[in-house]
Order: structure tokens, then C-alpha cells, then sequence
């Protein structure tokens, strides 16, 4: 489908915004994924993440989202599927996929990172950009998971916005190093979905699937060449589509640094490939919600760095619109100091 995205009306970034409002981010990891003493999953970050937020950025309004249901989880996934999860009877070998041990948080804690996308989502349609600071699970396929993925949390959201009349058309851009091979399954017939995976060729999965576009890098990919292949990608994405939305899948594994990833991006070549996706958005005014998918630092301050950095884009992002009828950009909005504060939504 290549017309308008926008279902509704033509949203632009600040069009329906509250003046000085602090930007959403939605952290899910109070609802803890219990692992096995020495798991590699680097489960931590997440809270480490949300900490540093709260105490670096005042504006950024961090909130609990609220848990997928299954009829939303069905928007993406098979009804079986997600009740094995819920009542913990997927076969052995498919729980072994997934690379989690099952248990009640599980479960749980994967329904709260969809509800995390869904909520961020809403949230940038209102005001631009907002953020998932967890999410990203693109392994998950309709009836199974694996690679640390439960539910697909950007197609789930993507055909809710949808299914709630916000939006026509969606892109998925994928930057997490590896290919998103579950997102690009469950929407290989879907045209209202454009799956983009920037990827490392060498990378799990070992056997791709097929998205709307992807690029295959080498390993030891460094910043300059990355930039130049996302640029390419991001100008076909969007001469061959016009999104009402992006959610985009902001992986830290590209980093140089990184157990799994195979390239070599520096934190400043992360920084910038965040800026382009951003600035693309920004420019077309699409609003953009922004997941941290994967990162498996060697040093696990690097990926909470890196996560850091890309939220810090997106609140400047945020930052740069003016508030409903306003001329221009916001300079010095108001601070609201009780934006820090996780709160029940
Ligand atoms: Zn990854």
C-alpha cells in the first residue's frame, strides 16, 4: 500500500501536544524474568537502564505499562501458542528455543513488553517520539519464540494501532544486528507493514527469512560504511512507502563491544544511526516509537550507555516541536520535575 499512512488525519510531530509534557518511556523490568545463576541473558540492564533514566533525564516521564491481552497478543501470534506461554505447556523443545526457563514472571513479564510497545506507540502519536526501554523481541514468530523472544511486540503493536484506526501503514525499522526474522515471517503477506532489517549476514539466525528490505552486512562493519548503508536503506524505505508510524528497534549489538554482534560500531556511530532514523522521521513528520532490542556487551555498561544515548536522541527529538499551535520549535519548556516518577498506568 503506498498511499498516506495516516488513517485518520495527517498527524505532525506537537500537533496534539501539551506544552512542556516530559516524553513517555515505558519500563517493564519490576516484573523480573527469573533466570539461572551464570544465564547469559543480560537481564540486568534493563534495570540499570531505567535507573539511569530516572536519575539523568528529569524530563523523560518513565510509566508501567499495562500487560498484553490475549486477544491483543492474537493480532500476531496463534491462540494456542500464547496460552502454552501463559499456562507454562509448551512442548520442551520450543521453551528451549525461546532460551528462557518457564515460569509465571515469564510470562508475565513478556505480556508487559508488548504492552510497553503498544503503550509507546499511543504515546507517539500524541507527541512525536516515546519509548519501550525494553522490547524488540523480533525472534518471535506466530506460534513460537525463540532467541530471548516470547511475543512480537512491534507487530503486535503495529496491527493494534492499526486495528484502533491510528494508522494505515507502518514501517518496522529493524537495526538490531540481528535479523529480524520473526517480524519479517509473520508480515511476508502483509503490504500495511514494511519490515526494514539492517543486519549482520553472518549473525543469527543462521537462515534468514525474508523482510520487505534488507541489508546483509559484513562482519567488522565500522560506522562509516553502516551509516551509508542505512542511509541508502532508510531513502528506499521511504520512496516505496509513506508510514503513518515507525517503531523502531534501536539494538545496542552492533556495537564493537558486543559479545554477539560481529560489527564494529563505535557508541558514536550508534549515536549517529540513531540521529538519521530520528531526523528521518522528524523530517516527514512520522511519529516513531522507539524499542532497545538487543545488547550483550562484553562490558554491560556500554549497552546501558548506548540505550542511554538513544533515549537521549529521542527526548531531543521530542524536545523539538512546538506544543499544539505553536510557530516553532520549543526552546526552553517548563521542567516537571514529577516526570521522573514510575507510576502505575
Ligand atoms: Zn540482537
Amino acid at each position: 500500500m503506498l498511499e498516506n499512512g495516516c488513517a485518520r488525519t495527517s498527524l505532525r510531530f506537537g500537533a496534539m501536544r501539551r506544552a512542556g509534557a516530559g516524553m513517555k518511556a515505558f519500563a517493564s523490568d519490576r516484573f523480573t524474568l527469573p533466570l539461572p545463576l551464570g544465564h547469559r541473558f543480560p537481564v540486568s540492564k534493563y534495570r540499570l537502564l531505567r535507573e539511569r533514566v530516572a536519575s539523568e533525564f528529569e524530563r523523560v516521564h518513565l510509566l508501567e505499562p499495562d500487560p498484553a491481552t490475549d486477544g491483543v497478543l492474537a493480532l500476531a501470534h496463534h491462540p494456542a501458542y500464547v496460552r502454552q506461554v501463559a499456562e507454562g505447556t509448551l512442548e520442551a523443545a520450543l521453551q528451549k528455543a525461546i532460551g528462557f526457563p518457564w515460569s509465571e514472571g515469564m510470562a508475565e513479564r513478556a505480556r508487559r513488553s508488548v504492552g510497553a510497545t503498544v503503550g509507546a506507540c499511543r504515546a507517539a502519536f500524541a507527541e512525536g517520539v516515546a519509548a519501550n526501554l525494553a522490547g524488540g523481541t523480533h525472534h518471535a514468530f506466530a506460534d513460537r519464540g525463540e532467541g530471548f523472544c516470547v511475543f512480537n511486540d512491534a507487530v503486535v503493536a503495529a496491527r493494534l494501532m492499526q486495528a484502533e484506526g491510528r494508522v494505515r501503514q507502518v514501517a518496522i525499522v529493524d537495526l538490531d544486528v540481528h535479523q529480524g526474522n520473526g517480524t519479517a515471517t509473520i508480515l511476508a503477506r502483509d503490504e500495511s507493514v514494511f519490515t526494514l532489517s539492517v543486519h549482520g549476514e553472518n549473525n543469527f539466525p543462521f537462515v534468514k527469512a525474508r523482510s520487505d528490505l534488507d541489508v546483509a552486512l559484513p562482519d567488522g562493519t565500522g560506522d562509516d560504511a553502516y551509516l551509508d548503508a542505512l542511509d541508502a536503506a532508510l531513502g528506499e524505505l521511504f520512496a516505496r512507502v509513506q508510514p503513518g508510524l515507525v517503531i523502531y528497534l534501536a539494538g545496542a549489538d552492533p556495537h564493537e563491544g558486543d559479545r554477539l554482534g560481529r560489527l564494529k560500531l563505535t557508541m558514536n556511530g550508534l549515536a549517529a544511526r540513531d540521529a538519521r532514523v530520528f531526523d528521518a522521521c522528524a523530517e516527514r513528520g512520522v511519529p516513531v516509537a522507539v524499542a532497545m532490542a538487543g545488547g550483550y556487551g562484553r562490558n554491560i555498561t556500554d549497552t546501558v550507555e548506548i540505550h542511554l544515548n538513544t533515549i537521549r536522541l529521542a527526548l531531543k527529538l521530542h524536545q523539538r516541536f512546538a506544543p499544539a499551535g505553536g510557530a516553532g520549535p520549543v526552546t526552553s519548556p517548563p521542567a516537571r520535575p514529577s516526570d521522573h516518577q514510575l507510576t502505575s498506568a
